[in-house]
């Protein structure tokens, strides 16, 4: 029998834990229990649900039979295509993780011989249903191409055709500052917002817009790469890794940071002994990023002002900066904003690849009744 557009709502109520019975399936389809009843036996046939009498709940008096998903069905795989390392996650059909490897990028040439290699293993020894891909730089989430990757290099690799290809499992891909995103409404801080931005800055620096409840992608999936707006248009502009003069990423950049201080004492320190020094009141690591706080500032009202979001998520370990930073920036936020009694939150999180594969994870979770 084929699976119809009631069976996928049906397979997504009981995995979100939306409903958990025939009745309840009912009620929130809206269709007869008769009809939920004979495609409930029909994916119970096909190994997609199973009854689960420890979960039997008693509705409108009556005893109904507990229905889950079955876990024998398999296991998917999250991948981050990130600019340093690939990672590659294992989950149950819950979310539950069950193991996390990661692979340091050494030579750009090998990335996919690298992430195949790492695949391979998983699909001999387990059973994936569906594998979810996080990638960096932009991303043809329709198509599964990386249309543009300006740490590897990449455009137009058709990534989800060359993993099906080679394993015939379907594949799902996003971007991974999206997938953080996805992560945050999913588990995280904005689970009851509508529309909120996550900006994370890293090597590079990148946005997802949640635009009333979804993930907005724009007309060629170019929402989100604000690290290559040109900033500085002064002569002495620095070159960005797009090959374009002075853009944001070039000022906010972890890396940057660390060159601009290199510059600056003639030492070199990690970013994490500069923002130590910095909190502890060293002037010229604080003016650093006293410094950044125009970029902020520009990124935030233009943000503000289009979007109007609930939230902003700040990812990164720009996020261990004192209050000295961030009193600042939120002053003159407030003090830069029309509506004085705009009610925006700016939130930070400390930026970990983890939440981006375990996003990866949840995309081919979300996604894995869609097509199996
Ligand atoms: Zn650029």
């Amino acid at each position: 029998m084929k699976r119809n557009e009631n069976d996928i709502k049906i397979l997504e109520l009981i995995q979100k834990k939306e409903a958990a019975s025939r009745v309840e399936i009912a009620e929130k389809l809206g269709i007869s229990q008769a009809a939920v009843s004979k495609r409930v036996k029909c994916l119970m046939e096909l190994g997609y649900l199973k009854e689960n009498h420890n979960k039997n709940i008693k509705t409108n008096g009556r005893n109904a039979v507990g229905l889950e998903i079955n876990s024998n069905l398999g296991k998917v795989l999250g991948i981050y295509f990130g600019s340093e390392e690939i990672s590659i996650a294992l989950s149950d059909l819950e979310g539950n993780l069950l193991s996390l490897e990661k692979k340091k990028i050494s030579e750009n040439k090998n990335i996919r011989k690298i992430c195949f290699e790492m695949t391979d293993k998983y699909i001999a020894e387990e059973k994936i249903v569906k594998i979810g891909i996080a990638m960096n730089g932009i991303v043809d989430v329709q198509n599964g191409i990386s249309i543009y990757s300006a740490a590897y290099n990449w455009n137009n690799i058709k990534i989800k055709e060359e993993f099906e290809k080679r394993y015939n499992i379907s594949v799902v891909i996003e971007n991974g500052v999206n997938l953080m995103a996805l992560y945050e409404k999913t588990f995280g801080m904005c689970q009851k917002q509508k529309s909120f931005v996550v900006i994370n800055i890293g090597a590079g620096v990148g946005a997802a817009v949640y635009l009333n409840g979804e993930l907005y992608h724009g007309k060629d999936f170019g929402v989100g790469e604000i690290g290559h707006i040109p900033f500085d248009l002064s002569k002495e502009a620095l070159i960005c890794s797009c090959g374009n003069k002075g853009c944001i990423e070039t000022i906010l950049s972890d890396w940057r940071i660390e060159q601009k201080i290199f510059k600056i004492t003639g030492k070199k320190y990690s970013y994490d002994e500069i923002i130590e020094r910095a909190n502890n009141n060293e002037k010229e690591f604080r003016n650093v990023f006293m410094n950044l706080i125009p970029v902020f500032l520009n990124i935030i009202f233009w943000i503000t002002t289009l979007i109007n979001p609930e939230e902003i998520v700040i990812y990164g370990k720009i996020n261990k900066c004192g209050d000295f930073f961030w009193r600042e920036l939120k002053r003159k936020v407030k003090e830069g904003n029309l509506n004085k009694n705009n009610s925006l939150n700016i939130k930070s999180s400390s930026f970990d690849s983890d939440t981006i594969v375990y996003g990866a994870v949840i995309l081919a979770l979300n996604n894995m009744f869609r097509t199996i």
